[in-house]
C-alpha cells in the first residue's frame, strides 16, 4: 500500500484520482496528517465513513514509533529515537530554549562522513531517509507539543541530526518545501537552518533554490590539513571552497552563514587557530558559533577548559568576528548526535 505521509497536496491530489473526489478533499488529508495528528483515516471524521474504510484499503500513513526517549535533568532537552517500518531508527532532539521550541532532525540513518568527533558516523549510514521520514520527526514532536497545550508549538528547525543533508538533497529539499507550507507547519524559511560539512556543488544548488533558509556550516578547523584530520570530506571539498561557496550563499541570500565551531581541547583551540579564523572569515557576512566538544567516549576528545574556551570567544570578538557560544544543553542525556542510536544498535 503507498504511504502518503510526506506528499503535498497536489501530490495527494494526484495520488487520490481513482476516488474522484473534489480537490479540497486532499488538504483536508494533508491537515489530518500534518495538524490534527492523524495516525489513520479512522481518525479523519469530517470524511464519510465509506470514503475513510475506502481509503484505508489504499493507503497507509507511515509515521514512526518512539522507541526511547529521554529528558535532560533541567527539562529543557527532550531526545526521542523513531523506528521506522523497516527497523531504521534516529534521533530527533527537542530544545526548549527562551526564544522558543527548536527541533533538531536526522536527514539519515547513520552518516558516512566520518567526522573525528560524531557519533553518528561510527556505524556508516544505513540509508537516506525519504522526505516523510524527516518530515515524520517535526510533526511527532509538533503533536507532543500541542496537546501539551497552552499554545506550544515547534517555532525553528535546525537539519543538524545525523547525516548530511545535502547528500540527500531532494529529500531534504522536499522536506523544507512542506515544512513552510501552511497545511504543514507554516514556518517562514528563516526559521529553519541546514548544517553541511561542505558539499561545494550542493551549496551553490541551493543557493539557487529561491529559498532563504539559513546556511550552517561545519568548520571545525581554519586550516587545511588539520581540517582533513578532522572531517575527512575537506580532502574532497577542500576548507577553500567550502568558504567560498558559503560567500556565495551569504551574497545570493543576504543571509548571514554561521560557521560552526568545536572546540576541542588541543587539537583546534589554539592561538594560532584562532589568528587563521579570523584571517580566513575576516569582512564575511558569518558568525561564528563554538561549541564546546561534548567528550565523545569513542574518540578521545577532550573539552577544553572554561578558560580556554573564553579567550578563543574573546579573541574573535577583538578581531570582529561576530560570535556566540553553544549554551550546554542537555549533556546528561548524550545530546551530541548518533550516541542514542549507538547504543541501541549496539544492544
Ligand atoms: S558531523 Fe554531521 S556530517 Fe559529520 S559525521 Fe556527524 S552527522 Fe555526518
Amino acid at each position: 500500500m503507498k504511504d502518503i505521509f510526506g506528499l503535498t497536496v497536489e501530490e495527494l491530489q494526484e495520488a487520490l484520482q481513482p476516488f474522484s473526489l473534489p480537490k479540497y478533499r486532499a488538504r483536508q488529508i494533508a491537515e489530518w496528517m500534518y495538524q490534527r495528528g492523524a495516525t489513520g483515516f479512522a481518525d479523519m471524521t469530517n470524511l464519510s465513513k465509506k470514503l475513510r474504510e475506502e481509503l484505508s484499503g489504499a493507503f497507509v500513513i507511515g509515521r514512526p514509533k518512539c522507541k526511547d526517549r529521554l529528558d535532560s535533568s533541567d527539562g529543557h532537552t527532550t531526545k526521542f529515537l523513531l523506528e521506522f517500518t523497516d527497523g531504521t531508527a534516529v534521533e530527533t532532539v527537542l530544545m526548549r530554549q527562551p526564544y522558543g521550541n527548536s527541533i533538531c532532525v536526522s536527514t539519515q540513518a547513520g552518516c558516512n562522513m566520518g567526522c573525528a568527533f560524531c557519533a553518528s558516523t561510527l556505524h556508516g549510514m544505513a540509508r537516506n531517509l525519504t522526505t516523510g521520514e524527516i518530515l515524520s520527526q517535526a510533526i511527532v514532536i509538533s503533536d507532543m507539543l500541542r496537546a501539551e497545550g497552552q499554545g506550544e508549538k515547534v517555532d525553528t528547525v535546525v537539519i543538524m541530526g545525523s547525516g548530511e543533508p545535502l547528500m540527500n538533497y531532494e529529500n531534504v529539499l522536499g522536506f523544507i518545501r512542506l515544512l513552510h507550507e501552511d497545511y504543514v507547519l507554516g514556518l517562514s524559511y528563516r526559521s529553519i537552518t541546514l548544517s553541511t560539512s561542505g558539499i561545494v556543488p550542493q551549496m551553490y544548488k541551493l543557493a539557487e533554490e529561491g529559498i532563504p533558509i539559513s546556511l550552517s556550516v561545519s568548520l571545525h578547523a581554519p586550516e587545511q590539513e588539520l581540517r582533513s584530520t578532522l572531517m575527512p570530506i575537506n580532502r574532497k571539498y577542500p576548507l577553500v571552497d567550502v568558504v567560498r561557496a558559503a560567500r556565495h550563499y551569504a551574497e545570493v541570500t543576504k543571509r548571514r552563514v554561521t560557521y560552526e565551531y568545536i572546540l576541542i581541547d588541543r587539537v583546534n583551540d589554539g592561538e594560532e587557530q584562532a589568528r587563521e579564523l579570523v584571517s580566513l572569515l575576516r569582512g564575511q557576512l558569518a558568525s561564528v558559533n563554538l561549541i564546546p566538544i561534548n567528550p565523545v567516549a569513542e574518540r578521545h576528545l577532550l573539552r577544553p577548559s572554561a578558560a580556554r574556551i573564553d579567550w578563543f570567544e574573546h579573541y574573535l570578538t577583538a578581531h570582529h568576528i561576530n560570535v556566540t557560544v553553544r549554551r550546554e544543553m542537555g549533556t546528561d542525556i548524550q545530546a551530541a548526535c548518533g550516541q542514542l542510536r549507538n547504543k541501541h544498535l549496539e544492544g
